[in-house]
């Protein structure tokens, strides 16, 4: 792998101390980063470089999912990492990192190859990858990259300015846009398992499934997060990203030898197909909630609106539940119902496909048969199973669903951002989100952000502690169908 100078904004936050160097330590001891590497953390606070590197090997025994004991292999990995104070809008500080670059590449003999990784709020973004700009931080010889987290804009126009002044100093191919979902081991499989399956093919599509279900549930209230939560809501803060790229990575169709090329292509081919709502289908197609209080895991929490730091009159949504088609020859016809939501019995991401019943309808009096489903467990636990029906051996008349389960085991599976950091370290943008993904999504979203500000879509309080408002259960029940797994 190419020399590389890993420059983290936001080195003193706690993205970076939770995430961000236990994913860049498990690569070290799994010899997946470069042999010149280093890091240079920049913050406001003044640090020195030992008691930086202190801080990132205290993170690492707090967080890394491997034990950082061996004080060798720990002190070789903090070796690399050096801090700079910056503040993102003092030129000077950009004039004083260009020369510790230049001074640490020439002592390590590097190739000028920069990697920018802003962990800092996003009403930073364009001021920094300014100042990169001007500073000459981006024009030196090698490659350079920047790596920025969600959110991408507030809406579509915000989206739209942010990404036109980005480009002004890094070109599309230079962006890596996190998106941690499409870091986790199971989503970046639904693409392979689809394809690289006979039988998983042969069923992929409208022909043979009825419905399909995503659910990202929470346990967690609003948090610490209130300032910023309360501005966003679940639709802004989940469903415009997380669920609308798990739905993508669902449905795409690839050809045998899928490229990052053609994995971004076709993700921008699912999202062009997708039925656009207007502001008046948001109200029966979109389900909008915010807890009230309720009693999780037999702890009794308060509503939204008696949260620390949040109005009691807030109208912000913290649960979406929406109905959406895909108008192209495979998925015609198929509903898919996505849901995310805070508070919520238990904490579960997953999907589950829901398949037509033509046989067990033609031969069976059993109305109650469940029908055949495959679920892929997206979190906490990752994991496939299938239920389906077969010939119940005492009656043989009767059919009775049996069940295939697969799991992996959860210790000692790569983590989301250290599957993402390292991509963005070989230049592998396959499971970044794409300017194009990015805009469409923000684009189906738009009249559902207008139908809120306007109050054309009711706001539905539920108990903590249950699977949302009861509008949530009607949204499939119009269809004939109800949400798996609730109980
Ligand atoms: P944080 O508040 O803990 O850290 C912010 C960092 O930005 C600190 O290092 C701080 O020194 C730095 N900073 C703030 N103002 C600055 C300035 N004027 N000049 C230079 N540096 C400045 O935040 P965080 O939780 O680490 O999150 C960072 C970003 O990542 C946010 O945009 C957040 O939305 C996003 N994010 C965080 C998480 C998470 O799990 N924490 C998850 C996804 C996305």
């Amino acid at each position: 792998m190419e020399a590389t100078t890993f420059v983290l904004f936001g080195a003193t936050g706690d993205l970076a101390k939770r995430k961000i160097y236990p994913a860049l330590y498990n690569l070290y001891v799994d010899q997946k980063l470069p042999q010149s590497f280093s890091v240079i953390g920049l913050g406001r606070r003044e640090l020195s470089d030992e008691t930086f590197q202190a801080n990132v090997e205290q993170s690492l025994r707090m967080f890394s999912r491997r034990e950082a004991k061996d004080p060798v292999v720990l002190k070789n990995f903090v070796r690399a990492f050096r801090y700079s104070v910056l503040d993102v809008g003092r030129k000077e500080d950009y004039l004083k990192l260009l020369k510790l670059i230049e001074q640490q590449e020439a002592e390590l003999r590097m190739e000028p190859n920069r990697l920018f990784y802003l962990s800092v709020g996003p009403e930073f973004f364009e001021t920094i990858a300014a100042n990169i700009q001007e500073s000459g931080l981006g024009s030196a010889n090698g490659w350079k990259r920047l790596v920025i987290e969600k959110p991408f804009g507030h809406d579509l126009q915000s989206a739209r300015d942010l990404n036109r002044n980005l480009s002004k100093a890094f070109t599309e191919e230079e962006i890596f846009r996190i998106d941690h979902y499409l870091g986790k081991p199971m989503v970046q499989k639904l693409e392979v398992l689809q394809q690289s399956h006979p039988v998983l093919q042969a069923l992929w599509g409208n022909h043979s499934m009825a419905n399909v279900q995503i659910t990202a549930n929470e346990i967690v209230g609003v948090e610490e997060r209130a300032g910023y939560y309360d501005h966003v809501g679940a639709l802004r803060d989940m469903f415009q990203n997380h669920m609308l790229q798990l739905l993508m990575m669902l449905t795409i169709q690839l050809p045998n030898n899928s490229t990052s090329e053609n994995v971004r292509f076709n993700k921008k081919q699912v999202m062009d197909s997708l039925e656009a709502l207007n502001k008046e289908d948001v109200r029966s197609h979109v389900v909008r909630g915010q807890y009230g209080a309720g009693t999780i895991q037999g702890k009794s929490v308060v509503g939204y609106t008696s949260e620390p730091n949040i109005a009691a009159n807030s109208q912000n949504d913290t649960f979406i539940a929406a109905k959406l088609q895909i108008a192209n020859d495979a998925w015609r016809d198929v509903p898919f119902y996505i849901r995310t939501g805070k508070r919520m019995k238990d904490k579960s991401t997953r999907i589950v496909i829901e398949f037509k019943e033509p046989f067990v309808q033609a031969q069976s009096n059993d109305e109650d048969l469940t029908p055949n489903l495959i679920v892929f467990e997206i979190n906490p636990n990752e994991g496939i199973s299938l239920q389906f029906n077969t010939r119940d051996p005492q009656q043989q008349r009767e059919f009775r669903p049996i069940h295939i389960d697969f799991h992996e085991r959860g210790d000692n599976v790569p983590e989301a951002y250290e599957n993402l950091i390292g991509d963005a370290l070989h230049g592998d943008s396959t499971f970044f989100a794409h300017w194009d993904e990015v805009e469409l999504s923000w684009q189906w979203v738009q009249p559902i952000l207008d139908a809120y500000e306007e109050n054309l879509v009711p706001l539905h309080r539920y108990e903590a502690g249950t699977y949302g408002p009861a509008e949530s259960d009607e949204l499939l029940a119009k269809d004939g169908f109800h949400w798996w797994f609730d109980d």
